[in-house]
């Protein structure tokens, strides 16, 4: 049976470049970094190379990159320096949106706790933002604005230069969370006024647990991980050097490709889009101009996301629903909440997300099993056959 992985969003298949990359740091340049002899230096200057090729990519300094564990890790250390920053000037106001990644809300959550105020921008026009939202919600004691580039589950992509110049203007430090944009988006930190931004190497055909925080130089980081002085004393521990190689060797290549990947994606997508909108009582999540090239994500009135994944994956199609969150909670997922959906209908959400590994005929196989299987689901709902017999209205 044809399988169709389309699950790219929660992170993405390797590529044999990224790989190939990394093979060299382990096979020869096994050094530590920090050494002084020559395996040590050697692999030292392996890992400039990287950085200095990262930087290139996002169109900043070397120094301006600082390696992490991945995306969650940057997003933290990004915003609990800004806030530390923010507090010393007693300024305790942030100003983020209501459908970020748990890697940005749950560390503001915790600020809240110790005394920060955070304006959650809402979500429910377009799906998105405006960069005027971002300009009225801005106070005097504002000191961080934290707004994702692109959205993971419904794949809006944010005005960021826009907000970025807005930020520079009130001299307010600003922080995006670019995990699904980097690699997929064509991206300069310089000319879109961004001062931090984190990135995470599987989202773009590199391997997993590396990520990177660039960081505009003058803007003081605070530790997350103390010990020895690498990542200039900023993130301590030994660098995960095969990683940041095939990290680095991912990104160039996507970059490198990212005029064609973005269109033979964007019309997969569009594809797929145009035939799931035939089936009764749905809704696209997320804005349909402004949207990430991979990203399709729908509200079915009347089934359960889960059941939908499951009886995807038994006909070979692996997706992702927002309303299951691996905490196993039964709570809807937070962005589709703030986009608006009612509790029932978020709850019957699917995000099939692309990469240019996807082909033609794999979206003909979507296009066949998936209204198949939500008019099955329908079939056996008590909550689709009280909107038949008119005891629940439709909502979609
Ligand atoms: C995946 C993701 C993260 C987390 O990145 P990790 O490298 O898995 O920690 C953060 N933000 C967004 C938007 C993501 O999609």
């Amino acid at each position: 049976m044809l399988q169709v992985y389309a699950d790219n969003a929660a992170t993405t298949k390797i590529s044999a470049t990224a790989l190939n990359a990394m093979m060299p740091a382990f096979e020869t340049y096994y050094g530590n970094p920090s050494s002084l002899h020559s395996v040590g230096q050697d692999a030292k200057e392996l890992l400039e190379d990287a950085r200095g090729r990262l930087a290139k990519c996002l169109g900043c300094e070397a120094r301006e990159i600082y390696f992490t564990s991945g995306g969650s890790e940057a997003d933290n250390q990004a915003i609990l320096s800004a806030a530390k920053m923010g507090e010393k000037k007693g300024k305790k106001h942030i100003i983020s949106t209501a459908f970020e990644h748990h890697a940005v809300l749950h560390v503001l959550q915790k600020l809240e706790k110790e005394g920060f105020e955070v304006t959650y921008l809402d979500v429910k026009t377009n799906h998105n933002i405006t960069p005027l939202d971002v300009k009225n919600a801005l106070r005097p004691d504002t000191c961080l604005v934290t707004v994702m580039y692109a959205n993971n589950e419904i794949g809006s992509v944010l005005p960021i230069a826009e907000i970025g110049a807005i930020c520079k203007e009130a001299g307010v430090p600003f922080h995006t969370d670019g995990v699904q944009a980097v690699g997929h988006l064509a991206i300069d930190v310089k000319k879109e006024n961004i001062d931090m931004l984190s990135l995470s190497g599987h989202k773009f055909h590199g391997p997993k647990g590396v990520g990177a925080l660039y960081c505009r130089r003058g803007l003081p980081l605070t530790n997350l991980i103390d010990g020895g002085a690498q990542e200039r004393g900023k993130r301590a521990g030994t660098e995960n050097l095969p990683a940041i190689c095939g990290m680095v060797a991912a990104l160039e290549e996507s970059l490198a490709h990212l005029e064609e990947n973005s269109a033979k994606v964007t019309s997969l997508r569009d594809k797929l889009i145009a035939g799931l909108s035939q089936i009764p009582h749905c809704a696209l999540n997320g804005d349909a101009i402004n949207r990430l090239p991979g990203n399709v994500s729908f509200c079915f009135e009347g089934i359960e996301g889960e059941s939908l994944l499951l009886l995807l994956d038994m006909k070979g199609v692996q997706a992702s629903s927002g309303s299951a969150c691996t905490s196993g909670s039964l709570d809807p997922s937070h962005v589709l909440l703030a986009i608006g959906r009612v509790h029932d209908v978020a709850h019957g959400s699917l995000r099939l997300s692309l990469s240019e590994y996807n082909t033609e005929e794999e979206i003909d196989h979507i296009l066949t099993v998936v209204p198949e299987v939500v008019s099955y689901l329908r079939s056996i709902s008590p909550v689709w056959r009280d909107l038949q017999t008119g005891k629940r209205t439709f909502v979609l």
